[in-house]
């Protein structure tokens, strides 16, 4: 052990630290292509008063350290790029106060939502962010994170009420409450929203729940092609149905679904619907949206009321970037993420389509539809230069595109290493002011170095499209 690990150590319990090596390789990548790095050490905080001193420690000896939440995260968030210390929030993982008539809920950040949706099943309530994957409630709060029910909820900024951060220096910041709303000072509980461990470490969360759905319905719906299935989605929500999840799935998904789970759904481009309400209301919507998708083309309108088959169809859906990986034994995903406006949709979706086949990848498109952002999965070789040149310029093709619609190059899963060359074409000038609040924030440039914002002086301009 070095002599820094070992001063690290006597600051905390003797299990609070480890060097073991499968510790230090679960904590070297996420789940994306990224190039794995292992930290020097993994430290378990069970207090915020831990992560102050684990943060005040590592600050006054310029040592790197890298959030950890269970490491779902898909742009390389995660890899502790100069080594240092992985801080696994895992134990942080309690649930300190239901507020059930004020729809509130005060957790530490370690906590999975999975599990705060179990315990808040007794009280009636819910979470409503749902990734797909088990991610800790401080990982989401860091990446912003939304997922399939963001249409009808909003996305994670739109749940917390309150957080407790700790910034690079130790200092420990109480930021919102359990209040709706507030014109009080400047809002910096949402600049550490989406922050990705660069700027602070958060440990507590006041989040906001909602009642359980009286009544659910879920649907598949499928459409001869990709443009009609957006339009019927872009018609519904039009007509304020009571829309509470509009995923795409292409068919070359559906393909890898059926395989995976065994599912024998027709393999054409299909949309995944849930609807939440009164049970009258939610019938006559159901009947409605049922009648108007067939206007776009629907083929087979398949209904799922029944809540096991619900969750089957759901976790069909939220499985599908495994039964990708599962198809495509050795191979590890680019999974682009950019949100565009509306209207810009379809041709997004549409030439996603077309770079995959121009460039003889193989992969399929999904997405968010009802937010304008979606997904396209690229199973790639990382020890074949070429295929990895060739997804990151699908990408870069993408945010190319989403950036001349009006769009952004992440719509959830943040920057992470894999969109650190986009900021500035991005973000401008403002590029200079998020340099500007790092610097402010964590002036020696431990918290999770090497993402999110480029370092000031460097650019990167976006080539040109390659396939119209
Ligand atoms: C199959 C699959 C499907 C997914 N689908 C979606 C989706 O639909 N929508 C979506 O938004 N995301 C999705 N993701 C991405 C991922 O689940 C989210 O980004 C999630 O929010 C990450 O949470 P985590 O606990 O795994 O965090 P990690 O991956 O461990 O960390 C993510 C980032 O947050 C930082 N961090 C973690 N905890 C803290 C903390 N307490 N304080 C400060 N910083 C912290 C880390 O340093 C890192 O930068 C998906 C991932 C997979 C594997």
């Amino acid at each position: 052990m070095t002599a820094w690990i070992e001063a690290l150590q006597a600051l905390l319990k003797p299990d609070q630290l480890t060097t073991n090596p499968t510790a230090l390789e679960h904590h070297s990548h996420d789940e994306s292509y990224h190039a794995p790095r292992l930290p020097d050490v993994v430290v378990y905080p069970e207090t915020t008063d831990d992560v102050a001193r684990i943060l005040r420690f590592a600050d006054e000896r310029r040592i790197p350290i890298v959030p950890f939440g269970v490491g779902s995260s898909l742009e390389g968030h995660v890899v502790p790029l100069e080594g240092g210390i992985s801080l696994d929030m895992t134990r942080m993982n309690r649930i300190l106060e239901v507020r059930a008539d004020d729809f509130l809920v005060r957790v530490e950040a370690g906590l999975t939502r999975t599990a705060l949706n179990k315990a808040l099943a007794s009280y009636g309530l819910f979470f409503s962010v749902d990734p797909g994957a088990d991610a800790t409630l401080g990982g989401m709060a860091a990446t912003n994170a939304s997922g399939t029910t963001a249409v009808r909820y909003g996305v994670m900024r739109d749940q917390v009420r309150g957080m407790t951060v700790v910034l690079a220096d130790g200092r420990v910041l109480h930021l919102g409450g359990p209040y709706v709303k507030s014109s009080s000072g400047y809002d910096l509980k949402n600049l550490f929203i989406g922050s990705e461990g660069t700027l602070g470490v958060i440990t507590e969360l006041w989040l906001r729940l909602y009642g359980l759905p009286e009544a659910v319905a879920a649907a598949r719906v499928t459409f001869p092609s990709v443009r009609q299935a957006v339009e019927a989605a872009h018609g519904m929500l039009k007509m304020n149905l009571s829309l509470a999840r509009v995923e795409l799935v292409d068919r070359t998904s559906i393909r890898q679904m059926n395989a995976m789970k065994r599912t024998a759904y027709p393999e054409a481009d299909t949309l995944f619907l849930e609807f939440h309400g009164s049970p009258t209301a939610l019938e006559a919507d159901v009947r409605t949206a049922e009648a108007f998708v067939r206007e776009y083309g629907a083929a087979d309108v398949h209904m799922e009321r029944d809540k096991a088959a619900r969750e089957r169809l759901w976790e069909a859906r939220h499985h599908l970037a495994y039964a990708y990986l599962h198809a495509h034994p050795g191979k590890k995903q680019l999974v682009t993420d950019v949100c565009v406006p509306l209207s810009a949709l379809a041709e997004g979706i549409e030439t996603a389509r077309r770079e995959l086949e121009a460039r003889g990848l193989e992969g399929g498109v999904l997405g968010h539809i009802g937010d304008g952002n979606f997904h396209t999965i690229v199973m790639i070789d990382t020890d074949d230069p070429h295929e990895v040149a060739t997804a990151e310029a699908l990408h870069e093709a993408l945010v190319r595109y989403a950036l001349q619609n009006g769009g952004t190059a992440t719509g959830e899963h943040g920057v992470g290493i894999g969109k650190v060359k986009y900021q500035a074409e991005e973000h401008g000038l403002a590029l200079s002011v998020m340099q500007d609040v790092k610097r402010m924030l964590d002036p020696h440039n431990i918290l999770n170095p090497g993402k999110k914002v480029p370092p000031p002086g460097t650019a990167h301009r976006l080539t040109p499209m390659s396939v119209r």
